[in-house]
């Protein structure tokens, strides 16, 4: 690393804490400083340029600056940048709403705004526990799958069970039990889990609140897939025994999976849906919790500080995230986005068969626009993810393996050629291990 980069990297590192980093690591590992970007390319002080081919943490979805919504954003903000939700509103706000409503499953009715992935995590929480309390039921734990990642707030932490996060935090967290993630993607693995899942409920579904689940692709879990049967018996299961399901499509929404809603590949419709991520196709931080009206109407009454949901955040729906959000949903109308995307999927799809000839590799697989190559072989603490990272980088494909999983979930944009480019550094990154 030369000039401009480094002394960037040493102006931050006086003062900058980074999230999810080993600030040691920093002694020997260069970080990135970008100077700007456009498309899928991030461009640093030096003049490199960088494949950004994990959405800048699974975001960004039609490309970096994207002229379309760049002005739409740069209207609004000589309109109106912000203003509070209580008690007052705005256009974006009521646009939005309706616009995903229209778009959600067919149950999901009542919008309420947040401001990032974990915090809409922790409101469905809240109101979850609360409808149950609204109709005179205490139900103070929550059911998650194992492998799950939610957030990292107290609450959102303590449905996880990613360890690399959870472990040190376990005596803060609140009251949660965890059920097994089906195993893989056939559908003897979504029966097998279901099972399980039963069982729990016939001990202890009046205590249950609800049950969280990322559907169909466990994103932090290292992309651990599982077959949309399990939603739809899950689903099943929670209406039959009076606990919630709620959905966080943080990370899956907006045709990740190939559908604009990983729910559709099961039809269904959960009592909570979560939002955030490309919501606003990586601008700007923004997060809905989507409800039913039977919800909502539990409660609806008068005033009673106990009733009403008494939950709120300073940038809750704000004017500027609302129209990079409404600006990305009309992307998704004007061209026909899943089924490009499909198209680029079936792409990589070929592309990723050769990586089963490798002897580290152990299993492909994919969904959508998110594929991942799980690699074998290895202890922890050799921490080959870092290895194929900075491999990558050198050859301009931002990369960013979890643990021994390799994978892509570039900005929809991406080119057929950017695809080749980001898969063959990969495979000579593996290869060369
Ligand atoms: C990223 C993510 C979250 C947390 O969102 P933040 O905005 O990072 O707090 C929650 N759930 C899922 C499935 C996610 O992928």
């Amino acid at each position: 690393m030369s000039g401009k980069n480094s002394e960037m990297m040493q102006r931050d590192l006086e003062v900058i804490w980074h999230p999810c980093t080993q600030m040691k690591d920093h002694e020997t590992l260069p970080l990135i400083p970008v100077a700007s970007a456009k498309g899928v390319y991030l461009y640093d002080f030096d003049g490199n340029k960088y494949i950004d081919a994990v959405s800048s943490w699974w975001v960004n979805l039609f490309g970096h600056s994207n002229p379309y919504i760049n002005e739409k954003m740069k209207e609004q903000l000589d309109t109106l940048e912000h203003v509070l939700l209580a008690g007052f509103t705005h256009k974006p706000a009521i646009e939005l709403a309706h616009k995903l409503v229209n778009i959600a499953p067919q149950a999901l009715q009542k919008v309420f705004y947040v401001d990032n992935g974990s915090s809409a995590v922790e409101a469905a929480l809240k109101m979850s526990y609360h409808y149950h309390l609204n109709r005179g039921k205490r139900k103070p734990v929550f059911l998650s799958l194992t492998n799950s990642y939610h957030g990292e707030t107290i609450g959102a932490l303590s449905v996880g069970d990613v360890s690399l996060y959870k472990e040190t935090y376990e005596q803060l967290l609140i009251q949660n039990m965890q059920v097994p993630v089906p195993y893989n993607q056939s559908q003897e693995a979504a029966q097998r889990a279901l099972y399980d899942l039963e069982k729990v409920f016939k001990a202890d579904a009046d205590r249950i609140a609800a049950l969280i689940v990322e559907p169909l692709i466990q994103g932090a879990g290292s992309m651990h897939m599982y077959h949309p049967d399990y939603l739809e018996g899950a689903r099943r299961l929670t209406k039959a025994y009076d606990v919630h399901l709620i959905a966080d499509e943080i990370m899956t929404g907006f045709g990740r999976t190939g559908r604009m809603f990983a729910c559709e590949h099961a039809n269904i419709s959960p009592d909570f849906m979560t939002l955030s991520k490309g919501l606003t196709g990586g601008y700007l931080p923004l997060s809905v919790v989507m409800t039913t009206d039977e919800i909502y109407q539990a409660f609806y009454c008068d005033y009673n500080e106990h009733k009403a949901f008494l939950h709120s955040h300073s940038y809750t729906g704000n004017p500027l995230a609302c129209v990079a959000a409404l600006a990305t949903l009309d992307i998704f109308e004007k061209s026909d986005v899943l089924g490009d995307n499909r198209k680029k999927s079936d792409y990589i799809k070929e592309k990723l068969k050769r990586f089963n000839a490798l002897e580290n590799v152990k299993e492909v697989r994919q969904q959508g626009m998110v594929a991942a190559i799980e690699l074998e072989g290895y202890r922890a603490s050799e921490r080959i993810g870092l290895k194929v990272y900075t491999y990558a980088l050198k050859q301009g494909v931002l990369l960013r393996p979890l643990g021994n999983v390799i994978y892509f979930m570039p900005p929809y944009i991406i080119t057929y050629e950017e695809i080749d480019t980001m898969i063959s550094v990969a495979y000579e990154g593996i290869k060369g291990l």
